[in-house]
């Protein structure tokens, strides 16, 4: 595989180099998100390891723009405390996991076998359908410019529409993507709240389809 590592300290940006390269891997190394952003833009990496701590666009803002700008490649976040806030700041702005320094080279090169195993598929941080927009990580959804509060399960409801557009979704698939097993009073839940989706996104989004369930309009 080829490798884009982004790290500004030399010593460690050698380190994890070398040892790709010593697997029989290509590495680039990057000192900085700029760099990062032109490189991994410019050619095809299988992974892109890349460092919270960096001078300039952090680790965060790089991946957030790699993804805003659809560099798909999987990226291992390396992040120099043990900070659960790094972490889910991380994953969320789209990062495929984390490694805290210090860390085993065998950890690293695991966890990129891993994630080059999973390919560079999309997988946006936040789904988007027409003019609906919704954030899983800050539970935020807007219609246009407009941000629309949900309830929690308004919300569960709408990312099972918004994971299947065009889709005609029966009552018992709703059920199963935004309800548990606890949930014991299955009988008209789910059209009450499409009723309420429906009042405050607007009437057009959700079709009835007669006899099947309903479906987001794409
Ligand atoms: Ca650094």
């Amino acid at each position: 595989m080829r490798v884009l590592v982004v790290e500004d300290e030399p010593k460690m940006a050698a380190l994890v180099r070398r040892g790709l390269v010593e697997e029989g891997h290509a590495a680039d190394v990057a000192r900085e998100g700029e760099e990062a952003l032109w490189l991994a833009e410019a050619h095809p990496y299988d992974a892109i390891v890349l460092d919270v701590m960096l001078p300039g666009l952090s680790g965060f803002e790089t991946c957030r723009r790699l993804r805003n700008s659809g560099v798909w490649t999987p990226v291992l976040m390396l992040t120099a405390r043990d900070s659960v806030d790094d972490r889910v700041a991380g994953l969320d702005a789209g990062a495929d996991d984390y490694l805290t320094k210090p860390f085993s080279l065998a950890e690293l090169f695991a966890r990129l076998r891993a994630l080059v195993r999973r390919g560079d598929v999309e997988r946006p941080t936040e789904l988007v359908v027409g003019d609906v927009r919704l954030d899983p990580a800050s539970r935020r959804v807007w219609r246009g410019s407009e941000q629309v509060q949900l309830s929690p399960k308004e919300f569960a409801l709408l990312e099972a529409f918004m994971r299947r557009p065009g889709q005609v979704l029966s009552r018992l698939q709703l059920l199963e993507h935004a309800w548990d097993f606890a949930y014991e009073n299955r009988s008209n839940v789910v059209d009450v709240y499409v009723r309420y989706l429906r009042q405050k996104l607007g009437r057009d989004l959700f079709e009835t389809v007669r006899g099947a369930g309903y479906r987001l309009a794409a």
